[in-house]
């Protein structure tokens, strides 16, 4: 099939919720006249009224001028009936998240439109090959993912099935574009991109609150310093717990049950018993009364490091750098710096005898063995250099660490600039842990040709405001240290979800 261009052709938007209506708006703002249709009687019409009163407020704030606010709302045209469309370039259906409705409305679709009219699907889920099974003219079904809400949100996932012919693909694509979106190429497969790559950040968070290692607030603390603008807890309260145990168990089922992506215990608990999030009042935080959200994590006090007899920065990279400018600050009023070890084969600080160490995947109590050494504190990765002062870091202490060194290992951190909070002495901690999974989990997706390195970058930074992509975070980092944290994990639990990503040891081994 050849499609006509795209540009400027007449666009129908079929169901008027929360998607459709949105991606109507856009459509309307690029110029297309668009038609939208939704089977409950006066939907389409309501969305256009929800839609007039949106924009009369964008008027009202200045950020939109009056008549083009009246040009978009006059080139939208609510449709009775499904056959009043006539002339159509591309549909985009946005109904509900049904295979056997969508089937049935392509179906219908096909009867009423062209042989050369696109066929775009906004679902979320639901395979476009499946979706496309049956159809005249399969190859012209791409699916269109748009996000919530789509007027502001700029990534579209242009998906293709393996009846997706490629030029009804690149014609999606390049109108996207168009729109002002930013498209990336994915094939169909659960999730796509961004709903796959993302169950790290969830699945961690819970696998840690199962293991007891750590409260909601002060993994959410951890992973905002590292730039993430919702830690997991308050962003799986925002989003529900019931939705987001719904995507996370759809695509642990059309995985085949594949333990990378096993639902959690402690989510299912919190389903089960109405507590879904701030739509339930409760979920991790609560939110009705006086104290809504996460509270403030507590600001802990600890006293200044006890003067050292010697000090020295272990490793090599910009952490290693960053620890030793930290230090030579530290010392600076005693007058002296810290010394550098660089091939020790472990980074940190090496405190008189006892040692300050970053993790590699290893618990504190095996880096205690290893070093031979009691006094052994494991901190988790600062991923902004220099930190920011105060920033979250978790640390755990080895299981036999004196008294002493109990204290001094945070006062320690908090000198160097970290807000220090203690964990159970669990491999990966939290940040290392999950950048490690979400980069493991986008190699996953691209050694199964699901996307390109940089579409999973650009697709995790606007599809979930995500502060890197998982292949920039891969770039700062060593490809054979995020294997070897894996595998540490792997060892700690011994199962198939720890499992290194082919693409990641190749990677490895490449470097
Ligand atoms: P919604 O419930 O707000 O809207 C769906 C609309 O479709 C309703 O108005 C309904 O009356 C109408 N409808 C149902 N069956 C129909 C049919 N056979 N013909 C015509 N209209 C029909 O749902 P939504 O959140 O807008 O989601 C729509 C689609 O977009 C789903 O496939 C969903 O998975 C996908 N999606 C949703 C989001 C999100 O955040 N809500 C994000 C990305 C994709």
């Amino acid at each position: 099939m050849t499609p006509r261009p795209l540009q400027g052709g007449r666009v129908l938007v079929v169901g008027a919720g929360i998607m459709g209506a949105g991606i109507a708006q856009v459509a309307a703002q690029a110029g297309h006249a668009v038609a939208l249709f939704d089977a409950r009687p006066g939907a389409a019409q309501q969305a256009m009224a929800r839609l007039g009163a949106t924009l009369e407020g964008l008027v009202a704030k200045g950020k939109l001028a009056a008549d083009v606010a009246a040009a978009t709302l006059s080139r939208i045209e609510p449709l009775v009936a499904l056959e009043e469309s006539s002339g159509v370039d591309l549909v985009i259906e946005a109904i509900v998240e049904d295979l056997a409705a969508k089937q049935t409305l392509l179906r219908q679709l096909e009867s009423l439109v062209g042989a050369d009219c696109v066929l775009a699907t906004n679902t979320s889920s639901i395979s476009v090959t499946a979706m496309a099974h049956g159809l005249q003219h399969p190859g012209r079904l791409v699916g269109m993912h748009f996000f919530n809400p789509v007027p502001l949100m700029k990534l579209v996932e242009v998906v293709s099935g393996l009846h997706t012919d490629e030029t009804a693909a690149a014609a999606v694509f390049e109108l996207a574009r168009q729109w002002g979106k930013t498209p990336v190429h994915a094939r169909s497969t659960p999730g796509f991109i961004v709903n796959r790559i993302a169950r790290p950040y969830y699945a961690e968070t819970l696998a840690l609150l199962h293991e007891q290692a750590a409260t909601p607030q002060v993994l959410d603390g951890c992973l905002r310093a590292a730039g993430f603008r919702m830690g997991p807890c308050e962003l799986m309260d925002l989003i529900g717990h019931d939705t987001n145990f719904a995507v996370t168990q759809a695509v642990y089922e059309a995985n085949f049950q594949d333990k990378r992506y096993q639902p959690s215990l402690v989510q299912r608990d919190m389903v089960e018993g109405g507590l879904l999030g701030r739509k339930s009042g409760r979920g991790f935080y609560r939110y009705q009364g006086e104290a809504v959200g996460a509270p403030a994590l507590p600001v802990a006090l600890h006293d200044a490091p006890v003067s050292a007899g010697a000090v020295s920065v272990h490793g090599q990279g910009a952490i290693a750098d960053a620890l030793e400018a930290a230090a030579a600050a530290t010392l600076a009023p005693q007058g002296w710096g810290p010394g550098r070890v660089l091939d020790s084969g472990w980074c940190g600080l090496a405190i008189d005898g006892a040692r300050l160490v970053l993790t590699d995947g290893r618990t504190a109590a095996e880096m205690a063995r290893v070093l031979d050494c009691l006094d052994v504190a494991v901190f988790d990765r600062p991923v902004r250099l220099p930190p920011a002062r105060g920033a979250a870091l978790a640390f755990t202490l080895a299981p036999k660490a004196g008294a002493g060194w109990r204290s001094q290992a945070p006062a320690w951190l908090a000198a160097l600039g970290f807000a220090p909070l203690r964990l159970a002495d669990t491999p990966g901690l939290v940040v290392a842990r999950t950048l490690a999974m979400l980069i493991n989990e986008a190699a996953d997706a691209v050694q199964q040709g699901v996307c390109a390195p940089d579409a999973a970058d650009a697709a995790m930074k606007l599809g979930v405001n995500y502060p890197a992509g998982p292949f920039e975070w891969l770039a700062d980092w060593h490809a054979g240290e995020v294997v070897r944290l894996l595998d540490a994990l792997d060892a700690h639990h011994r199962g198939e979800r720890y499992r290194v990503s082919p693409w990641l040891r190749r990677a490895a081994d490449a470097a």
